[in-house]
This record gives C-alpha cells, sequence and structure tokens, in this order.
C-alpha cells in the first residue's frame, strides 16, 4: 500500500486558481503581484480552515518564482517553485503563535529578518494565530512591522480579528476570508473522488459538506474517515453512521407525531433514537435545524438558504406549507432553550422528553391563543341560561268526554295526557305542573286550546273540593310582601342575588302572571338563577298554581335621574361598595388596600 498522504495535504491548493471559494481574495493577490504593488504587511482574517494558510503559501511561492505567469500565478517549475512545494524553501518563515507567543519568540523572528534572502527575492514571515500574542510580543513586533526591509512580507492570519491591536490593524492590508460554502465544498470533494477512484453518492458529500460548516480542512478529513472505513464506497446512510447524524427521516416523523399531538408516538420514537446511541442534545439541535430549515423554504426567497441534502429538498418544501410559520417558529423557540439549558439538566433524558411534550401540544396552545377572542363569544353564548321555557305539548286525551278526576287517575284510566315543561320547576309530586311558558308563544290551535282549558278548569275544580287549595288572582301587595319575604331570606342567607330582588320592581300583568323588571342584565341573571326555588315559594305563599313571571330590563330612568358627575376613583368605589355591599366585605376580607 501506497504511503497516505491525508487529502488535506495532498490536495492542498499550489496556484491560486486551485483555492476554494476565494477567489476575491486571490484574485486581488494576483493582481497585486502582476502590477508589483505588493504591500509588505498582511492580515488574513477569517474561519478556520478556510485557506488562510494555504494563500499565504501560495503568495510566497508566487513572489518568489523565478518565471511567474502573466496571470501572476507561480510557475510551479523552476528551483524555487519546487524548493517550495518540496517544503524546504529558506525564504518561508511559518510561526505559530498559539504556542509561540512569547516576546522571546517574536525577538528571534525579528533577528532572523535582519539577514538578506540568499536566494529569490522576498522572505516571507507567517504568523498564524497572531492573536495570541502577549502584548509586549506585539510591542516588540510593531517596529518592525512598521519599517520592513524591502525584501520582507509578513501575513499574519488570525480567526479572531476583533483582538488584533488599532496598531497591528492600520499597518496591515486586510483580507477576509469567507466561509467556504456547501456547493463549493461538494465540488472540490467530488473532484478528489474523481481523481482517487473513490465511489461516493452525492447525498453523502453533501452530508460532508454540512458537517464541515464551511471548513474544507474539516471536510477533507471527514472524507478520508469514511473513506478508510467503506473502502472507498461513501452512500448517503454508512456517511450518516460514520458522521454521528441523525437521518433527517427521524425529524419528518418527529413533526409529525407533533402535528398530530400524538405524544406516545413522539417518546417511542425519542426512545429508539436513543437507542442507536444519539445523545439528547444532538436530537434537540438536530430538530432545531431541520424545523430552521422548515422555516426556511416557507418563503421562496429564503429557500435559497435551505442547506439540506439535494434528495430531500422536495420534501422540505412540501412539509413546509403543511406546517403553519407559528408553529414553527415556537417550536423552534422551545427546542432552542432546551438546548441552553440541557448542559445543566441532571436527567437529561427526561430534560428532553419534556421539551418533546411541550411541541406536542404546542399545536393546540396556539390554536387556543389564536381563539383566544372566538372563545370568549363562545362562552357567553353556551353560558346557562338560568331558565328556558318551551312551549307546551298538549295531547288531546283519547276519550275528552270523560274527563280524569286528577293528573294521576287519568294515567290509570287510559287517557293520554302529557305536558312537557322543562325544566318544569315541580317541587312536589301531589302539586299540578305549573304552566310554565315565554309570553305570547302560545300558539295553539283553538281545538288544543280548548282542551288546556279544560285541564285548567279542571284542577280549580279539584282545588275546591280534593286538595283544599284556590287559585288566588294575583295583587301587588301580597305579591311585593312575598317578593320582600324572599329576598329576605336571600339576605339572611348572604346570597348575591338579595340585592337584585331588593331592587326589582313588581308589576301585575293579569290575574296569573307578573314581570320583574330589573335594570341590568346582571341582576335580571340573578334572578332567573333562583327561579324554580322562587317558583314554588311564591305560588305556596300566593295560593296561585297558575302563576307565571317574566324578568324584563327596563332601565329605571325616574328612580336614578342620569346626573353628569365625574367621580373621582375613592368616590367610584363607595358608590359601587354601596351599590354592592358585597364588593366591600370582599375588601375587607382579603385586607384589601385600594390604591385609588
Ligand atoms: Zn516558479
Amino acid at each position: 500500500m501506497d504511503k497516505f498522504i491525508v487529502s488535506a495535504r495532498k490536495y492542498r491548493p499550489q496556484t491560486f486558481d486551485t483555492v476554494v471559494g476565494q477567489s476575491h481574495i486571490t484574485t486581488t493577490l494576483k493582481n497585486a503581484i502582476k502590477h508589483q504593488q505588493l504591500a509588505h504587511a498582511f492580515l488574513f482574517c477569517g474561519p478556520r480552515g478556510v485557506g488562510k494558510t494555504t494563500c499565504a503559501r501560495i503568495l510566497a511561492k508566487t513572489i518568489n518564482c523565478e518565471n511567474p505567469t502573466n496571470e501572476g500565478e507561480a510557475c510551479d517549475k523552476c528551483q524555487s517553485c519546487t524548493s517550495f512545494n518540496d517544503g524546504a524553501s529558506m525564504n518561508y518563515f511559518e510561526l505559530d503563535a498559539a504556542s509561540n507567543n512569547s516576546v522571546d519568540n517574536i525577538r528571534d523572528l525579528v533577528d532572523q529578518v535582519r539577514f538578506v534572502p540568499q536566494t529569490g527575492k522576498y522572505k516571507v514571515y507567517v504568523i498564524d494565530e497572531v492573536h495570541m500574542l502577549s502584548s509586549s510580543a506585539f510591542n516588540a513586533f510593531l517596529k518592525t512591522l512598521e519599517e520592513p526591509p524591502s525584501y520582507a512580507v509578513f501575513i499574519l492570519a488570525t480567526t479572531e480579528k476583533h483582538k488584533i491591536l488599532p496598531t497591528i490593524l492600520s499597518r496591515c492590508q486586510i483580507f477576509d476570508f469567507k466561509r467556504i460554502t456547501t456547493h463549493d465544498t461538494v465540488q472540490h470533494l467530488e473532484e478528489i473522488c474523481e481523481k482517487e477512484d473513490i465511489k461516493a453518492e452525492k447525498a453523502a458529500l453533501q452530508v460532508i459538506a454540512q458537517k464541515s460548516e464551511g471548513c474544507m480542512r474539516d471536510a477533507l478529513s471527514l472524507l478520508d474517515k469514511i473513506v478508510s472505513f467503506t473502502n472507498g464506497d461513501l452512500n448517503y446512510a454508512n456517511t450518516l453512521e460514520h458522521l454521528n447524524i441523525l437521518d433527517a427521516e427521524c425529524y419528518f416523523r418527529l413533526l409529525e407525531c407533533m402535528q398530530q399531538q400524538d405524544l406516545s408516538a413522539a417518546l417511542l420514537l425519542y426512545d429508539d433514537i436513543n437507542r442507536k446511541g444519539f445523545e439528547g442534545d444532538l436530537v434537540l439541535n438536530g430538530f432545531a435545524e431541520f424545523t430552521r430549515n422548515l422555516l426556511v423554504c416557507k418563503d421562496e426567497k429564503a429557500a435559497s438558504l435551505l442547506e439540506v441534502v439535494e434528495s430531500f429538498k422536495d420534501r422540505y418544501t412540501q412539509t413546509a406549507k403543511k406546517a403553519p410559520a407559528a408553529l414553527l417558529v415556537s417550536a423552534l423557540n422551545i427546542l432552542n432553550e432546551a438546548e441552553i439549558n440541557y448542559k445543566a439538566a441532571r436527567n437529561k433524558r427526561l430534560h428532553v422528553e419534556l421539551a418533546l411534550i411541550k411541541l406536542c401540544y404546542l399545536q393546540q396552545a396556539l390554536q387556543l391563543t389564536a381563539e383566544g377572542t372566538a372563545v370568549s363569544k363562545k362562552k357567553q353564548i353556551d353560558a346557562p341560561v338560568a331558565f328556558r321555557a318551551l312551549p307546551i305539548k298538549v295531547f288531546i286525551p283519547l276519550s275528552p268526554n270523560k274527563p280524569a278526576t286528577d293528573p294521576n287517575t287519568a294515567a290509570t284510566t287510559g287517557a293520554k295526557l302529557i305536558i312537557e315543561t322543562t325544566p318544569a320547576p315541580m317541587t312536589e309530586k301531589e302539586e299540578p305542573l305549573p304552566l310554565v311558558q315565554d309570553t305570547g308563544t302560545e300558539k295553539f290551535q283553538s281545538g288544543k286550546l280548548s282542551a288546556l282549558d279544560k285541564i285548567r278548569k279542571q284542577y280549580r275544580t279539584n282545588g275546591n273540593n280534593g286538595n283544599g287549595y284556590t287559585n288566588h288572582p294575583l295583587a301587588i301587595s301580597t305579591l311585593q310582601n312575598a317578593w320582600n319575604e324572599y329576598a329576605g331570606r336571600l339576605k339572611e342567607e348572604k346570597n348575591p342575588a338579595a340585592q337584585p330582588f331588593e331592587l326589582a320592581v313588581l308589576r301585575i300583568k293579569d290575574e296569573n302572571s307578573f314581570e320583574a323588571i330589573a335594570s341590568n342584565n346582571i341582576e335580571k341573571q340573578f334572578i332567573e338563577q333562583d327561579r324554580n326555588k322562587l317558583f314554588s315559594f311564591l305560588q305556596e305563599k300566593l295560593h296561585n298554581r297558575l302563576l307565571q313571571f317574566s324578568v324584563i330590563i327596563e332601565e329605571k330612568t325616574e328612580n336614578r335621574p342620569i346626573k353628569e358627575v365625574t367621580l373621582t376613583a375613592k368616590e367610584q368605589f363607595q358608590k359601587m361598595a354601596e351599590m354592592y355591599p358585597l364588593v366591600k366585605e370582599l375588601k375587607d376580607r382579603l385586607r384589601l388596600e385600594l390604591d385609588y
């Protein structure tokens, strides 16, 4: 087997043209060389593994080349170029400031700078990770950087530009290296695979490119690793396996569970993922990324930001259409929070499960918030109505000529008499059914009405003979007394309905019916709440079994003259306490301090 050289070294670009993804820099450098306008100090900034050192080496080689091309590239043939390619050039020095950051290291370097190059035109000094230099080392270096000998070129490289002193920045020509795009990385990997005779699915290379996050060095070492594991046959599945990446398929399924609010399926799926050796934070992070990708492809313009394996793109777009943005954004929030707190969580598994539970109920929560106003409206409609009377259905007895003596015997003698009222305010079994109905709904056919009259009449006569009661027509004084007595009872019970009862005005309609007039809807509801009890009470008190009443709202303008008075907050409370003593009681009991 041949001596194995890692791809990152073997395929390190040797000319500006082969540098991947940094054409904005290589073009500028080539032009500077072509026009002999080379600066003496450069600062290369950018993330790791994007080609800073590579470009520095190419620059050093090119400016020392004996026969540079017209495009500003090195010839790669001359003695200088070959010595560079072999790593044997005397004109190239590299200092890793991460491990050599003391003043002495810099002094050694500055001493070297004084010697004129034996061969070639330029001596190139590369200081990598220059931000790691101590401040005294920086100061020792500053003088040389300010007035370098004509043959010296300094290339400072850093991943953290913001840590570089302004005095250094101002003396350098600054080049900002970009992250290498997934597309560029994939292309480069494909070229290498072709040269090395490696079989690789495009999806696999895309996964590698995404995992390396714009760092070519990482991408190449990942490629090496997987090639050696798979004997040069890369596919999507084995690449995922070796990179410890969870298949997007799992996230699609997780999303489905979330949308169907299927908590148990989500937890089982997570268990399954866990068994395969994927840690919780990886799942949280992966699902967050997945959600981000869905959000991104909701908008056509932003869809270019979608960084997924190409064969999945359609599926992402289709799924994104069905998932509301609010759901995705909220899910992203939950995932992000869970990821941040993952380290601190003692029970990691439970921590992730909790996030999944939240996600599964998210849709429901969002619906509730969205329907917030609609719900309150619905509630008003659905609110229990204290009393609702339906028209009475009367069936004519089979033998109308033979009236039954009372309802009980009527049933036994075969006459069918069914009177339906809902809810029937009947308290005792022996009592005849009170005929409750909405006023004005009496639209019976004359025949039926006469039957009803017959029954009523019968009850009345029965009352005289059998049960010993007579039906007294309503009189305002007795009615008012009974009403007041009932209100009094409520007051004793500290029932909040007492007040509305006291405030209500009574009006007699005919001998069996009256109206209770409330001044607003709240009072009306209070009265109606007590309707059934009130019914039996009044029937008993007034000796009227055919009693009917309705509660209506009428503004009592004559009693409550409207005065345009502006009340202070305190007066408002006093007024309220006067009208509704319970408010004051509430305040006293809870020892509330009111901030008027
Ligand atoms: Zn050359």
